[in-house]
C-alpha cells in the first residue's frame, strides 16, 4: 500500500511509519533539498542524530546502505536508494531565527517549525529536533575546514529512499532557503510511504 503526498515549497508534513516501511522522497523539478527527521515512536526524545550517524558509519555524506542512528545509538533507518550522493548532514534545520539574523527577514517560512509542526501532533517535544538530514543539500568542508554550499546536483525525479528500521515518526520538509536550492525560491517535492 502507498500513499503519496506533495509537499508544496517552504512546507513540511509528518506521519507515523511502521518498522520495515519505506519513504521515498523525489525531487519534482530538480535542485531542491529538503530535510528529513526521525524519531522512534517508544521514545519520543531520541531522535535522529547526525553524530551518532558519523560515528558508526565513518562518513558525513550517508548515501545507499548507510544507516540513520538515534541520539542514544539505536538504528532508526538506511537508505536503500539514493539517485543524487550528496547531502548535509553538519547543518541545522533553517529556522526561524536563522532568517532573521543572517538575512533581516522576519516571520520567513523555515524548516524547522515545519520539522516540529507535524511532529507536534504525535507528542514530539520540539526539543528533540536539533539537526536534520538535509537531503540533497550539497554542502563540502574544504582544505581549511570552512564550510560551502553548492547548488544541488539532483534532476527532476531523482530520490531517495529510506526503510524503516523501527515504527518512528517520520518529518520531512521541502526547503525554502535560497541559498541551499542553487538560489531559486524553493519547490515541491514528492512523498510516497509505502507500508510493510
Ligand atoms: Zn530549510
Amino acid at each position: 500500500m502507498t500513499e503519496d503526498q506533495r509537499l508544496s515549497p517552504g512546507t513540511g508534513a509528518a506521519w507515523l511509519v511502521e518498522a520495515g516501511g519505506q519513504v521515498r522522497i523525489s525531487d519534482v523539478d530538480g535542485g531542491q533539498t529538503g530535510d528529513l527527521f526521525l524519531v522512534p515512536v517508544d521514545d519520543v526524545d531520541d531522535g535522529l542524530s547526525n553524530g551518532r550517524t558519523f560515528d558508526y558509519g565513518g562518513t558525513i555524506v550517508p548515501t545507499t546502505g548507510s544507516v540513520l542512528y538515534s541520539r542514544r545509538s539505536r538504528p532508526l533507518a538506511w537508505i536503500v536508494t539514493d539517485d543524487v550522493g550528496r547531502h548535509d548532514f553538519l547543518y541545522s534545520p533553517c529556522s526561524r531565527e536563522m532568517y532573521q539574523l543572517q538575512y533581516d527577514a522576519t516571520d520567513h517560512p523555515n524548516c524547522y517549525d515545519n520539522l516540529t509542526g507535524g511532529l507536534r501532533a504525535y507528542g514530539v517535544p520540539e526539543s528533540t529536533v536539533t539537526v536534520a538530514f538535509n537531503f540533497f543539500m550539497n554542502s563540502r568542508v574544504d582544505d581549511a575546514a570552512r564550510l560551502h554550499i553548492d547548488p544541488p546536483t539532483s534532476r527532476a525525479g531523482d530520490a531517495l529512499t529510506v526503510e524503516l528500521e523501527r515504527s518512528c515518526f517520520v518529518a520531512v520538509t521541502a526547503c525554502p532557503a535560497s541559498v541551499s536550492n542553487g538560489g531559486g525560491g524553493g519547490g515541491p517535492l514528492e512523498i510516497a510511504i509505502r507500508k510493510r
